[in-house]
Order: structure tokens, then sequence, then C-alpha cells
């Protein structure tokens, strides 16, 4: 149902970003929405889909291509994370760090020779990325991360704990970071390309959570780990900054999935509520759910323009602090009540499995968690008013 403009009608942006949402949305609607109740119930991605993601570069949509990437930049890829959270959220979450946090940071900050090294790996698919930044004790207060490294000799020797890491027991690299200097605060943080394989990195264990659960959390622990010198990205006490620039990248992606998923709960909504019938009619002909569905409406259409216009200015603009903390709360707030309404719309249906509904609610329940919490959003917003009105 196309209810909300074509972005492509309000917005310039290439041909070719077109013809990628385009196969996209094809792909999700004739193969991804069908495979939904079978990933539910095996709880696994499907190894034909995924193979059919490595095909067609999913992995690589903001890699450019010298690395092997399909180089769309990352309006293609919020393009794409939109079409894909009309579907399970298992087929962003796979791809997610592999065009963004996991690699953008290499790509920004890294050498020629981590480029040539990891990009094209990720951006095949062959290996998995993930960043692990959160601690058990340093959450929302990021800067206050305890993993400390110590150079010795030609390596950086590794010792702390991260959790929630999503794709953690599954990655084959992590973007990690860690204290190489705990006089300095975040200035004193680096980022590191941390393989799997390295001595001294050990899985945990894999988190057990509400939802977004077919690609989960791990918890990871350096225990004298090993990291060559070159494995350092950018500087020494650079880390912080590289995480804030992939983070933002990171909140458009988020805003984009909340955008895709509210998309489909309308859809869905607006079809139950045309099929179901109480009171001898169908309920899309009382008043009070009517009125459900135009708030939806009206809250979908300002996310998309709050999506793209941001996406858009983040192309001509790097930096983007407060302009991805506003579109990322708000478009993730926003879905959540969607979902909530969806909800009710399907009344006891809504909370049973044998509709989607539910799973995308405690799916999107994660989104004003992830990246930011709601509240952090909000204060990084208040920080920058202040700062303006001096
Ligand atoms: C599904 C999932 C996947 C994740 N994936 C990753 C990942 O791949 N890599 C990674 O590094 N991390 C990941 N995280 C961690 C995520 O980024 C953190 O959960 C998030 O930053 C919040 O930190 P916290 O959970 O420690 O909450 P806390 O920081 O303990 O916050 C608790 C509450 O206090 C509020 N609060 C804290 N400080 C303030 C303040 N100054 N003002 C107002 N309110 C405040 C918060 O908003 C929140 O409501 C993931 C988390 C989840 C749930």
């Amino acid at each position: 149902m196309e209810f909300f403009p074509d972005v492509f009608e309000i917005f310039e942006m290439p041909e070719e970003l077109k013809l990628l949402r385009d196969s996209t949305r094809k792909l999700v609607n004739e193969k991804l929405i069908p495979r939904e109740r079978e990933i539910d119930e095996t709880g696994k991605i499907p190894e034909d889909l995924l193979n059919t993601f490595k095909e067609l570069g999913y992995f690589g949509i903001t890699i450019p291509q010298e690395y092997g990437g399909i180089g769309a930049g990352f309006t293609g890829y919020v393009l794409v994370q939109e079409e894909l959270a009309r579907t399970h959220e298992c087929f962003n979450a796979i791809i997610s760090a592999n065009n963004g946090i996991g690699s953008l940071g290499i790509l920004y900050d890294g050498t020629e020779e981590q480029k040539k090294k990891y990009l094209p790996r990720l951006a095949s698919g062959e290996w998995l990325a993930s960043f692990a930044l959160t601690e058990p004790n340093a959450g929302s207060d990021a800067a206050s991360i305890k993993t400390r490294a110590v150079k010795e000799g030609s390596k950086y020797i590794l010792n702390g704990t991260k959790h929630f890491i999503t794709r953690g027991d599954i990655a084959d690299i992590f973007i990690v970071m860690a204290v190489t200097d705990p006089s300095k605060g975040a200035r004193g943080i680096s980022a590191f390309i941390v393989e799997k394989n390295f001595p001294g990195v050990r899985v945990a264990r894999r988190h057990e959570s509400m939802g977004s659960d077919v690609v989960g959390q791990a918890e990871i622990v350096f225990e004298d780990a090993e990291v060559p010198e070159e494995n350092l990205i950018g500087e020494e006490g650079k880390g912080f900054k590289t995480a804030q620039k992939v983070l933002n990248d990171g909140r458009l992606g988020m805003a984009a999935r909340a955008l895709g998923t509210s998309k489909r709960l309308f859809e869905e909504a607006v079809r139950y509520s045309t099929e179901r019938v109480q009171f001898g009619q169908p309920i899309c002909q009382f008043q009070g759910i009517q009125w459900m569905l135009a708030e939806v409406a009206a809250l979908i259409y300002h996310m998309q323009w709050a999506v793209y216009s941001t996406a858009l200015l983040h192309e001509k603009r790097p930096r983007i602090n407060k302009e991805a903390s506003i579109v990322k709360f708000m478009a993730t707030e926003w879905a959540w009540r969607i979902a909530d309404i969806a909800l009710q719309i399907h009344g006891g249906m809504g909370y049973m499995k044998d509709f989607p509904i539910e799973r995308f609610l405690r799916d999107l329940r994660a989104l004003r968690i992830v990246e930011g919490t709601t509240e952090i959003h909000k204060n990084i917003i208040a920080r920058e008013i202040l700062r303006m009105a001096g």
C-alpha cells in the first residue's frame, strides 16, 4: 500500500539508489516476509537467505567499490535499512555492523593496510564485525569504560569485559574501545581492530533477551588479549572521536529502521481493521479506530521526512550530532507508540504469535536504548541548545 509519498518524489537522489531500494523492497515482499514464521520457529536466519544477502552485496552497501563494497553510501544504506525493517529485524541486525559501526571507523580513520585487509572481507560477508564499547559499569557514561590497553613492544595487551555486544558470539572482528591513558578521560580512549582468534579473546556468554534475539548479544572478555600495534585505528587517544562519528551514522540507521517497521505495522493495522468484523461491521468503520490509523499515518509522514532530510544533510555535512540525536530519539519513540496502537487495533490477536505485531513490539523496544538511550539524546540536544544560548 503506497500511502506515503515516495522519497524519490520529494528528494533528489541518484537513480542507482532507487534501483537498490526497489530491488530490496521486492526481496522483502517476495522472499523475506514469507519466511518470518520459519525464522521465529528456528531462531536462525536460513542459510539460503544469508547467501542471497552476500550475493547481492548487502554486507558492503556503504563500503566503497575499491574495497569490495557496492559503494551506495550511507543514504543507500538508510534506504535498505528502511525496507529490511519491514520484515524480521534479524536481517538488519546481521548486516548492520559490516555497513556501519563495525566498518566505518576503519573507513574513516583506519590506515590503508587496515582498509585493504578488513573491508573486502566485511563487504563480502565472509567476516562479520561487532562494535564493542559498552561495559557492565559503563553504558550511557561510555567515557568511563575500564577496558585497558597497555603497549608492550609491538603489541597492545587488552584486559576488560564488554557486554550487550550485538553479534558478539558470531563476529570475526570486534572494534574495541579501550583506555590507553587513564589520566585523560575520553581523550585517553583508543579504538582497536581485534580478531576473535587473537590470544586472550573469549566469548563469555550470550545474553537472553526480550527480543532482537535471532542475532543476539554477547559478553566478550579480554584476558591479556594480544593485539598487534598495527591494529590501532588512527592515533592513540582518538578512539572516542571515531566512535562518536560512527555512532552518529548508526543513529540515523536506527531511525530508518524505526520508520520501516512503522510502515509495516501501519499496513498490518489497516488490513486487520478492514477484515475484522465486530458489531456487524469492519472495525475500520468505527471512528475510534480511524483516529488511531490517522495518528499513525501522520507520525510516519513526519518520520519519513525527518529521516531522509537528515540523511541528505549528512551527505553535505559530516557532523550531524544534534540532528542524529533528534531523529533517532523521535523516530524510535514514535515507532514504539505506533507498535502499541497497531497491537491495540488487533485486539487480543495482536498479543498472540499468530500475527507479527507482538514480535515487532518486542524488537522495537531495544531501539529506544541502543546507540544512546532517549534520555541521552535529549541531553545531547539540550546541551547544544544551551551552548547556542551562550
Ligand atoms: C539489544 C541491545 C544491543 C546492544 N548492542 C550493543 C553493541 O553492539 N555494542 C555496544 O557497545 N553496546 C551495545 N548495547 C548497549 C547499549 O548501547 C546500552 O545499553 C545503552 O548505551 C545504555 O546503557 P546501559 O544499558 O548501561 O544503561 P544505563 O546507562 O545504566 O542507563 C539506565 C537508565 O538511566 C538513564 N540515564 C543514564 N544516564 C543518564 C543521564 N545523564 N541523564 C538522564 N538519564 C540517564 C538511561 O537513559 C536509562 O534510562 C546494546 C544494548 C541492547 C539492549
